[in-house]
């Protein structure tokens, strides 16, 4: 009997036919970020290694998320990937006509060193650099939200924690890559074109709780 990891209580038996060792997660209330507003929903999550993606399913309930997310798998294990890039220049790809997503094109963007196509990292002015060149980068003159400063008003603990939250949301919105912090105007955590905005500890909090909720 296969069962999805839950976020409290008693594991969620699954109904549909997942490989006895496909990792899967799931939750009664994920809160999701969105730029239309956040919401709750049920969720459903799954890590496929063939191909090696990320599948997530929402519903009213587990059972209508997991439902979801059975879909969308198997739509992605029949469908002829067509891929594009949308908005991203960092070589992550969209199927046109499933939800699989993947790095699968060359980077758009150049290193401003060597020229060499990277989408590594980035200085506060928008100039790219590989992974070489990166430790070339100038400082930014607006002190860093998770720089030496920040360190007494925010506990270390909670940084690190935060981070994490940002990551694994970036993750769950598909969109992969190098999550950055950054503290101009306000402090946020960006990761390709995507962010979120950090303006009020209680938007620290959700993210935090939403995060351990998940995953603890
Ligand atoms: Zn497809
Ligand atoms: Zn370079």
């Amino acid at each position: 009997m296969k069962t999805a990891k839950k976020s409290f209580g008693d594991p969620y038996i699954c109904q549909q036919s997942w490989d006895e060792d496909m990792l899967v997660q799931c939750g009664e209330k994920g809160i999701v970020f969105s730029d239309s507003g956040n919401y709750s929903t049920a969720f459903f999550e799954a890590f496929p290694e063939k191909p090696h993606c990320f599948v997530r399913g929402e519903g009213n309930s587990l059972k209508e998320a997991e439902k979801n997310c059975w879909d969308k798998y198997q739509k992605i294990l029949t469908c002829d990937h067509e891929m594009e890039r949308r908005k991203r220049t960092d070589g992550y790809g969209y199927c046109k006509h499933c939800s699989y997503s993947s790095m699968v094109f060359e980077p758009l963007t150049k290193c401003c060193k060597c020229k060499k196509l990277t989408a590594y990292d980035t200085d506060h002015k928008g100039n790219w650099y590989c992974k070489k060149h990166s430790t070339t980068k100038p400082k930014n003159p607006n002190p860093s939200f998770f720089g030496d400063d920040e360190d007494r008003r925010l506990p270390r603990k909670e940084k690190k924690l935060l981070k994490k939250a940002a990551e694994y949301h970036f993750k769950v919105a598909g969109i992969n890559g190098r999550v950055i912090f950054s503290y101009l105007c306000y402090p946020k955590f960006t990761c390709s074109d995507k962010r979120i905005n950090l303006i009020s500890s209680r938007i620290r909090k959700t993210l935090i709780q939403s995060y351990r909720e998940r995953n603890e």
